[in-house]
């Protein structure tokens, strides 16, 4: 089989390629845009578009889903509790260089990307307004808020605090092994109560 021939220049990439690596037959009859550009040069546009859009989708896309969920339109959401995109996708994109308030890691480490970030109507009972009433959440969280009672999300927060030394716990591993004392004619004494042990360098 001979080696197809290098016929068409793609002017996205600057290499000579097939025809058939572009999607139009006819070079003269197409006129700008991306047709004149072989395949893989037209997906890399489309995901630069869509990479660069990606906060006003994902804005979007979140509107749309607390929309149905609160049974209120998404124009009552965008004129009366300022639920706007562009706002919106602003301020998701700058969340996203942080951490998420309720378990504190970085929303940059999570393994879904963008799609850890998701946000919260803090009070489900209040009028939903935006940035008021709203809080960028981890996705876990935000899942975890329906099902959980508040002293359970409280403990959960507090174990991450402490896994990041904030309070300093000590832990288990770490601590000398704990010998009774035990003072002439009296029992021993009981073993410390958790919350009793000795805390560890700050
Ligand atoms: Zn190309
Ligand atoms: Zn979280």
């Amino acid at each position: 089989m001979a080696a197809p021939e290098l016929s068409r220049l793609c002017p996205g990439c600057g290499f000579w390629l097939p025809t058939l690596a572009f999607s139009g037959a006819d070079i003269s009859a197409r006129t700008g845009g991306n047709d004149r550009l072989c395949y893989p040069c037209r997906q890399e546009r489309r995901d630069a578009i869509k990479f660069a859009n990606r906060w006003v989708e994902k804005a979007r896309a979140t509107r749309r889903a607390h929309a149905k969920k609160l049974d209120i339109s998404v124009p009552v959401l965008e004129h009366d509790y300022g639920w706007e995109l562009a706002r919106m996708a602003c301020e998701l994109e700058h969340a996203y260089g942080g951490n998420c308030p309720e378990c504190g890691q970085a929303f940059v480490e999570m393994p879904n990307g963008i799609q850890d970030l998701t946000v919260d109507v803090i009070d489900r009972d209040a009028a939903p307004v935006w940035g008021v009433n709203t809080r960028p959440l981890c996705q876990t969280d935000n899942r975890r808020k329906g099902i959980a009672t508040p002293a359970k999300r409280a403990a959960i927060a507090l174990a991450y605090r402490i896994r990041r030394g904030q309070p300093a716990a000590a832990r288990l591993f770490d601590m000398e092994p704990i010998t009774p004392v035990v003072e002439p004619g009296r029992t021993p004494r009981p073993l410390l109560a958790v919350e009793q042990l000795p805390l560890g360098p700050k």
